[in-house]
């Protein structure tokens, strides 16, 4: 049988980076990644101020600088009509003072070519994992997966043993269901609808994302130079209900908000176009068993609001590395270094979940119910457009967040 030292299941940013330090520590490690490539659309395209920080200490700021990206220095929203800088990055510590606008399989790719520099590093792509290995006392000891890389794309059933196995699967994940670990799942307001809209010449604006509310609409707009990437919010579980009012009353309801005209709505051809993603938000109470341990959107399933996820799955990816070098180095990983990941990450996944809460109670859903209006604004955001410094303490909360990561010292590589 195939064994590793340890196996990280899925191949996104939890994953790619947990993948890449931990080969860097010169420890076997072997990923897992369901899919083919990285080229899937809407997974979160925005690299914030800790993961560029990061990505300097690991020698990779060159290359990420030379990806097409655009650089966004304010969090903007209009609300009725009227203008709120909700966060402002450009007084922020630190040498980037914006978040990068970059497709994901770009920083992904990114991680997986240094990674695969590394002789440590395996990839397997077309990999999906089925189920545990577990041994006679209950312990973790490896995954049983499907391999689709053949040529003739047939699945071979496949086991691999790893002394630890790492669930970076997301949101949904199937390692995490199969250790009967249960997440606590939240109350969100909404699903969201994503559609690509190409961008009206007169309506390039930077690259600043925008957050557009209006006549019980919202919807953020992310400038990709020649496209709008724009996610519609609708009310959770109203996806049927809304497409069956018709195709035409989606596109004039979106360009209403946006101002965009029908020549420009006219894009979205059909409701293939319309793709829908449904929004769950949640966390374990305890992210680990014996030889397994649940990092990312496995531990806490983020909402997409703030656009925070990936960051935050990347930073547990820094902290698992530095914590587990050792002890997978020395082939004993106990319940103990398991938990140490846990409680260092605990708090700022908790933390930003419940400002994503705060956002969807004071946003979001009065927003979607059509309450919120421009001349009654709620009161923290009349304070962030009345007094510029708050700007600053939301765009450093947003952009670098609490307890962000450094590179372990085993991973730092020069420029
Ligand atoms: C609609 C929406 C929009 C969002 N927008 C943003 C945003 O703009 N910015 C932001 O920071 N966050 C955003 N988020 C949150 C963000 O997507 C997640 O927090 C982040 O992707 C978590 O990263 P991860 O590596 O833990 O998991 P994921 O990114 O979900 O990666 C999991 C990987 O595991 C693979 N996988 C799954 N199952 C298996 C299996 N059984 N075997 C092998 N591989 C498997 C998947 O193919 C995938 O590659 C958004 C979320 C939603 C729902």
């Amino acid at each position: 049988m195939e064994r590793t030292t340890c196996c990280v299941v899925g191949g996104g940013p939890a994953g790619m980076m947990l993948g890449l330090l931990l080969a860097r520590a010169g420890i076997e490690v072997t990923v897992l990644e369901k899919h083919g490539d990285f080229l899937r659309d809407f997974r979160g395209d925005t690299v914030h101020p800790s993961t560029l920080r990061l990505l300097d200490e690991l020698g990779l700021g060159d290359r990420f600088a030379r990806l097409p990206q655009r650089r966004l220095t304010e969090m903007r929203m209009h609300i009725d009509g009227v203008e709120v800088i909700a966060g402002d990055l450009r007084r922020i510590p630190g040498r980037h003072k914006y978040i990068a606008m970059v497709p994901q399989w770009d920083f992904l790719d990114l991680l997986a070519s240094a990674a695969a520099a590394e002789p440590a590093f395996t990839l397997r792509m077309r990999s999906e994992v089925t189920g545990l290995r577990t041994a006679a006392d209950g312990r973790v000891n490896g995954v049983r997966y499907l391999d689709r890389s053949g040529e003739d794309g047939a699945a071979v059933g496949r086991e691999l043993a790893a002394d630890l196995v790492v669930a970076c699967d997301g949101r949904d994940s199937r390692v995490r269901e199969a250790a009967g670990l249960v997440p606590v799942y939240r109350e969100v307001p909404m699903d969201v609808w994503q559609v690509k809209v190409p961008a009206p010449r007169d309506a390039v604006k930077d690259g600043r994302v925008f957050l557009s509310i209006g006549g019980g609409q919202v919807a953020a707009t992310m400038d990709r130079g020649d496209f709008y990437q724009t996610s519609y919010l609708i009310r959770r579980g109203s996806d049927a209900a809304l497409r069956a009012a018709g195709l035409d009353r989606f596109r004039d309801r979106l360009g209403e908000l946006l101002g965009w005209d029908r020549t420009v709505t006219a894009a979205i051809r059909s409701w293939d176009d319309v793709r829908l993603l449904e929004v769950t938000m949640g966390r374990l109470t305890t992210w680990h068993r014996d030889g397994l341990l649940c990092i990312g959107d496995a531990a806490h399933i983020m909402s997409p609001t703030g656009g925070v996820g990936v960051n935050l799955a990347v930073q547990d990816a820094v902290a698992a590395a530095r914590i587990l070098a050792g002890p997978l180095r020395a082939r004993r990983v106990s319940r103990a270094d398991l938990a140490r990941v846990q409680k260092r990450r605990m708090l700022p996944a908790a933390v930003t979940q419940r400002t994503q809460d705060g956002e969807h109670a004071m946003l979001l859903r009065p927003a979607l119910d059509g309450t919120l209006r421009g001349d009654r604004l709620p009161l923290p955001l009349r304070l962030v457009r009345r007094v510029p410094a708050l700007r600053t303490v939301t765009g450093y909360l947003g952009g670098i967040g609490i307890r962000p990561e450094h590179a372990p010292a085993f991973a730092r590589r020069p420029a």
